[in-house]
Formats: C-alpha cells, sequence, structure tokens
C-alpha cells in the first residue's frame, strides 16, 4: 500500500514541469539539428554551385598552358584574366608568379557537385574566411559576417580590380551585388608534374544572402515560438499540478490535510528526526460517537462535527506538527514533545476540549499515542532513516487506541511492549483456536457447589480450561474475551455442552448420584433465534437429562432483545432445563432484568465475597438478595467464597449453594468423579 501512495504521489508530481520540459526539449533538439542542417545543406550547395563558374574559368587558363609550347609567352597571355596565379611543380615549389601570392597550399579535396568533379582547393592565406574540409566547402562564421559589413564598400572597388577578358557582362553585374570569398583552385597540368593554382572568388549575390537570411530568421523565429509554447505549457502544467496535489491531500469530508498527506509528510518529518532532546508522538484519535450521532441526527451533521473536530485539532497544533484526517471517525496527529508527561497532559486537554465540543452532547474520544524516539531499533543502534514508517508507528497508536476493548469512553492510552504481547497473543490464539478444538485441547474443569448447611454436593459449574500442547495450561481468563471478540464462543460453548451432556450420561451409566451441571452461555448465542432448540439437541444427542443441565446467563446477555432472551429462557425451562443468572450484582441492570425473566437460580457475584467487604451494609445486601431470590422462587449459589465466616453466614440467610474455594477449585473430570464416589 504504502509503495503504491508513493507511486501515485510520483505520478502527480511527474505532471509537472519536468515532464513537459524533456519533451519538449527533446522536440527542439530534433527540429533544430533538422533545420541546422537543412540550412548548412543549402548553404553548402549554394557555395559548390558559386565556384563551379570559377572552376570553369581556370581550368580554361589550365588548358590553355596545357596547349602551349615552350618558349610561348604564356604568361603574358595568361596575365589577361587579372587572377592572381601560380605555376607549381607537383611539391608545390612556385615555378612563376602572377599578382599576390597569398595560397596557403592548404586544404582539401572538394567535390564539386554542379560540375560533378573533385578539384583541389587551398585556403587562402590573407582572408581565410572559406575553408575547405571534409569533401565541403563552408563559409568560417565569424570571418563571414565581418566580410558582410565589409563588402557593401569594397565590393565595386575589387570588381574592377579583378575585371578581365575571363569576366563577362553577365559575371559584372553579378559581381556588383556581390560579396567574395577568395579561395585557391589548384588544377594539375603537364600531365601532373605541374599545377595552375589561381585565385578564385565565390560571388554570394544579395538574393542568395536574403535567402540564407530568410532561412536563419525562420530558424529563429520557430525555435523562439516553440520556446513560448514550452513556457507557456510548463506553467500551465505546474498550476495543474498543484491543483491536483491540492486534491490528493485533501480530506473530501473536513477539506484539510487527508491520510495520504499525512504518511507521506509525517514520514519526511520522522526522517529528519535526529535531536536527542526531541521526540514525537504518533497519536490515533477516535471519535467514538460518531454512528450513533449519524444516526440521531443525520450524516451531513455528522460530517459538520468531523470538521468541527479536524478543525480544533489544528488549532492546537504547533508550527512543525501536523493532523489528518485519516477515515470515518479516526484522525492521526504528529506531535513534538520533550517530557512525556506533558505530552500527555496536553493530550488530556484536547480530549477534554473536544468531549465538549458541542454543548448539548458530550462526546467521547479514544486516543492511542505511539512514541517516536530517536529511532533505535532494537539493538539500540540508529535505524537508517529509509526504515522508518510512519504507517507502522500510526498502527501502533492505534492499536493502543483499540486495546481497551469495546469500550466506548474517552481514553488515553501509550503504546507499549506488554500491548505488543499481548496483540501477540491474541494472534495465536486465533491462530490455534479451529485445531485445539478439533484435538480436543479444550478441557472441562468442574467447580462443585456445597449446600452451605448439609456440606452436601448439590451441583457444579463445568468451565473450560485449554490444556495446549504448545502454551500448556491457560486459564479462561486469557482466551474468553478473545473467543467472545471474534466470536469463536459459541463453539466454545457448544463443546462445553456436548461434553457435559456426555459426562453427566457416563456417570448416570455408572450408576453415580449425578448432580446438575451449568454451563456458561455466552451473550453472543443469542442472535440465534433457536438457541434453545440447540441446546436441547446438543444435550438429547448425548443422551443426558435435561434436568442435569443447567445454563447461565451473564449479566451482559440481559442488555439485548429482551422479548428475544425471555422466549428463549422460557423455552428452555419447558425442554426442561434450569437456567441461571450469572454474576449477579455485578452489573447495573440486574436487578431489572429480575422483574422479567423466568429464571431459576441467581448466582451472587464473587465480588459481594471478595476482600474487605465483610462489612455490615456487604451483609445486608446479600441476605436481601437472598430473601429476594426466594421471594422470587429462586434458588441462590454464592460464587467465590473463600473464608468459613461466609459460608456460616450465607448458610445462616438460607443460601442455597456455594461455589468457592472454601470448598473446591475446579477440577478435571477424574478428580471431580471422586466427589461422587465420597458421597
Ligand atoms: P464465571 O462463570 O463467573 O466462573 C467463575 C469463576 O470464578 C471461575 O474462574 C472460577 O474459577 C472462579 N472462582 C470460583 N470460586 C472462586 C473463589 O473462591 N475465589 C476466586 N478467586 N475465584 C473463584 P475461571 O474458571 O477462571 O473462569 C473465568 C470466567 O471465564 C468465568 O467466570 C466465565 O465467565 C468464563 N468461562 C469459563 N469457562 C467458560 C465457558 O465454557 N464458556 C463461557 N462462555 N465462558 C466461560
Ligand atoms: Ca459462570
Ligand atoms: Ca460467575
Amino acid at each position: 500500500m504504502a509503495s503504491l501512495r508513493k507511486k501515485n504521489y510520483r505520478k502527480i508530481k511527474r505532471v509537472g514541469w519536468v515532464g513537459s520540459l524533456i519533451t519538449t526539449l527533446l522536440f527542439m533538439v530534433v527540429i533544430t539539428t533538422f533545420f541546422a542542417l537543412a540550412v548548412v545543406g543549402f548553404i553548402r550547395y549554394a557555395l559548390d554551385t558559386k565556384i563551379s563558374n570559377e572552376y570553369e574559368k581556370i581550368k580554361y587558363m589550365a588548358e590553355i598552358y596545357d596547349s602551349s609550347a615552350d618558349g610561348d609567352d604564356i604568361y603574358s597571355y595568361l596575365d589577361l584574366s587579372g587572377r592572381d596565379y601560380m605555376i607549381t611543380d607537383s611539391d608545390n615549389n612556385v615555378l612563376h608568379t602572377t599578382g599576390k601570392n597569398t595560397c596557403s597550399f592548404e586544404g582539401d579535396t572538394v567535390s564539386i557537385s554542379s560540375v560533378a568533379k573533385s578539384v583541389l582547393v587551398y585556403e587562402d592565406k590573407a582572408e581565410s574566411f572559406v575553408y575547405p574540409s571534409d569533401g565541403n566547402i563552408s563559409l568560417r562564421k565569424k570571418e563571414f559576417f565581418e566580410m558582410l559589413s565589409e563588402t557593401e564598400n569594397e565590393s565595386e572597388e575589387n570588381i574592377i580590380e579583378e575585371d578581365g577578358v575571363f569576366l563577362d557582362d553577365e559575371a559584372m553585374r553579378e559581381a556588383e551585388e556581390t560579396l567574395k570569398a577568395p579561395v585557391w583552385i589548384s588544377i594539375d597540368v603537364k600531365g601532373g608534374k605541374e599545377k595552375l593554382v589561381a585565385k578564385a572568388y565565390y560571388r554570394i549575390n544579395k538574393d542568395d544572402l536574403f535567402l540564407i537570411g530568410m532561412i536563419i530568421i525562420s530558424v529563429v523565429i520557430f525555435i523562439l515560438v516553440m520556446f513560448v509554447i514550452m513556457v507557456i505549457k510548463i506553467v500551465r502544467n505546474i498550476a495543474k499540478q498543484r491543483k491536483l496535489m491540492k486534491l490528493y491531500f485533501t480530506d473530501d469530508i473536513t477539506g484539510r490535510k487527508n491520510r495520504a498527506w499525512y504518511l507521506l509528510k509525517g514520514e519526511q518529518i520522522l526522517r529528519r528526526l535526529t535531536s536527542r532532546k526531541k521526540k514525537f508522538a504518533v497519536v490515533s484519535l477516535t471519535f467514538s460517537n460518531y454512528r450513533n450521532y449519524c444516526i440521531c441526527h443525520s450524516m451531513k451533521k455528522g460530517e459538520e462535527m468531523l470538521c468541527k473536530i479536524h478543525e480544533l485539532i489544528d488549532e492546537t497544533l504547533d508550527k512543525k506538527e501536523i493532523s489528518a484526517h485519516m477515515s470515518y471517525s479516526s484522525f492521526a496527529l504528529l506531535l513534538e514533545f520533550e517530557v512525556e508527561h506533558i505530552l500527555k497532559n496536553r493530550l488530556e486537554v484536547l480530549i477534554e476540549r473536544l468531549e465538549h465540543l458541542d454543548s448539548n452532547h458530550k462526546f467521547d474520544f479514544q486516543v492511542g499515542v505511539c512514541v517516536v524516539d530517536r529511532i533505535l531499533d532494537e539493538n539500540g543502534k540508529v535505524r537508517r532513516r529509509k526504515d522508518i514508517e510512519i504507517e507502522k508507528e500510526y498502527n501502533s497508536a492505534s492499536m493502543a487506541r483499540e486495546s481497551v476493548g469495546d469500550s466506548d469512553e474517552s481514553h488515553l492510552i501509550f503504546f507499549n511492549d506488554a500491548l505488543v504481547e499481548e496483540r501477540l497473543w491474541i494472534d495465536t490464539v486465533q491462530d490455534n483456536q479451529k485445531k485445539a478444538l478439533e484435538n480436543e485441547e479444550f478441557a472441562v474443569y468442574y467447580q462443585p457447589k456445597y449446600d452451605p448447611r448439609t456440606n452436601e454436593l448439590k451441583g457444579a459449574e463445568a468451565l473450560v480450561r485449554w490444556i495446549s500442547p504448545e502454551f500448556g495450561f491457560v486459564s479462561p481468563g486469557r482466551i474468553i474475551p478473545i473467543f467472545e471478540k471474534n466470536g469463536f464462543i459459541t463453539e466454545i460453548d457448544h463443546y462445553m455442552l456436548t461434553h457435559v451432556a456426555r459426562d453427566q450420561k457416563k456417570w448416570l451409566d455408572q450408576g453415580f448420584k449425578c448432580v446438575p451441571v451449568s454451563v456458561n452461555v455466552s451473550r453472543a448465542h443469542f442472535i440465534e433465534n433457536d438457541l434453545a432448540e440447540q441446546i436441547r439437541d446438543a444435550v438429547d444427542k448425548e443422551g443426558a437429562p435435561h434436568e442435569l443441565v443447567e445454563i447461565e446467563l451473564t449479566e451482559s446477555a440481559f442488555f439485548d432483545d429482551k422479548k428475544q432472551l425471555i422466549e428463549t429462557i422460557s423455552k428452555l425451562r419447558d425442554y426442561g432445563f434450569s437456567v441461571s443468572m450469572d454474576d449477579f450484582g455485578s452489573g447495573y441492570s440486574s436487578l431489572n432484568s429480575l422483574k422479567d425473566m423466568p429464571l431459576d437460580v441467581l448466582k451472587l457475584d464473587a465480588e459481594f465475597f471478595r476482600g474487605d467487604n465483610q462489612n455490615e451494609r456487604g451483609e445486608i445486601v446479600v441476605s436481601e438478595a437472598i430473601k429476594l431470590a426466594k421471594s422470587l422462587n429462586m434458588r441462590t449459589v454464592a460464587e467465590g467464597v473463600e473464608i468459613k465466616e461466609q459460608v456460616d453466614f450465607l448458610a445462616k440467610e438460607g443460601c442455597d449453594m456455594i461455589q468457592g474455594f472454601y470448598y473446591a477449585k475446579p477440577m478435571p473430570r477424574d478428580e471431580f468423579e471422586q466427589s461422587f464416589k465420597k458421597q
């Protein structure tokens, strides 16, 4: 989940300018290269054609020179061309020069496509703005532009200077509007023994320049337009990204920060935590009345309440602290603190303020806190930053919050190792419960009930024990609450009922004088309409008489649907089972329940006989409870009786049975059998 969240966040981030910048840049690079190549190609082609004219003329000179015989005054004839030229041998040693010899003898063979020839071309030493290389002719940029600015003044003068028999009218006209770039063309003569190297000019007229200029301007404009488009796109994308981010991190109920933001931002804050003094508290806070509030008012009002809660939480935050609406009625906070009791105080004040958010109601808030110290691992080493996951800390805080169980009342719990152990135990039990039931690892223990007046065995209660090959002897206090929560209690109760019925049948068959045994039936069963039938069938299957089985209902069962409960109790009694109210006096509505429930037995809660409750008032209450039971035609059982004085007192008051350590502790089946035998 965490990685998916980060992936989503990265996706939104990518919507920004980086992506469009890269694509636009790439696009621009491709287009610019394409245009640049096209322009360079065009210029080269233009230069290429421009020199072909000159080449033809120099070639003509070469042909004249070639056809001359020794002794001819060939130089004075060639001089008529008005061109600077040289005759060299094949090693470039000059044999004759006319004009200024500024040839560098550095150059290359270039192919002049218009005449389909490869020609040796040298740079001019004085004005080297045309250079032949790689089989092409190029203009040096800097010099070319300098030349452009100078051309207008010089061209006319140059043309006159260069005027000669080889310059025709058309060339003249052209030259008038031309800027020139000198280059030396070398042509082999006399069978390759000599060379005619003559100065030639690229003559670029204004039309050519205009075309080249237009092309360059178009490319520049194109790139500028692209740049503007790119900037607009980036700006729009940044705005879009901001909007998306805001949406992604805004809670759709409270309009403030949401879970995604908390986990991302919180993790960043925690990963920066290096100070020894500073600690952070990851807080999980739940508004427990939310569901009821929505039912009693409306969803809208409920959500308004969540907004107010979030607003108040935010009001109490310091600069570096954050909060978020996580889900449903849960909020998360990340608080900074130095001393734990001050943090506790602060949170208590917050709960107090939240509880009184609405003057007409008192709300409840459950808060779990997980302290994040300078992030040390189990071995005391500083944890690697990337190992810190706020989700884990939040989970621990939530676990602490939930550890109180079903309580809806406000509470504040700090996460600790015992809670982890508790959680591990719950998981272990849940993982093993089914297998343990199948392997009959649950043992039925019997705690006898005695008549205090005669000390006679009158009954027993069946109590479960888990004798696990792995965990040893496990008392019900460690498993029953877990089973009650996860619903497995119904299976346990059925298992106990079946085993008790089976034992009773066996003892009867063995000729023992059996006593009624009570089994506990948890509140969780009462959602089943046919509970009475199920109990009857289970007992019948084992063949035990109904009067030897008693059903104990805990007080909490009496909170549920009264009508259905009365119906079930009546049916059970019709079938011949006794029904008792367990733990009478431990809750607050038992007296009221007595009024309507047709019960057989009242079990006085062990709390009446615990510790220094041995006072007069306590005795009055017990005495009156026994009387009340008698008036309602109920038998009484006193639970948790440990001392003789209590036994004597209960005997005097007419209590029918005592189930307590004074007589016996819960014992395994075999031991309980001995009690029969003793009788
Ligand atoms: P309970 O039904 O109230 O059972 C009586 C508990 O009080 C038993 O604890 C018993 O050992 C204890 N007790 C009896 N006499 C004395 C005494 O003189 N002094 C003291 N200190 N304790 C005494 P146990 O067996 O640990 O069972 C605890 C609770 O677990 C039971 O309370 C019952 O609520 C639940 N439980 C046990 N077995 C089952 C079962 O099979 N099904 C259901 N639903 N609940 C069960
Ligand atoms: Ca009981
Ligand atoms: Ca009890």
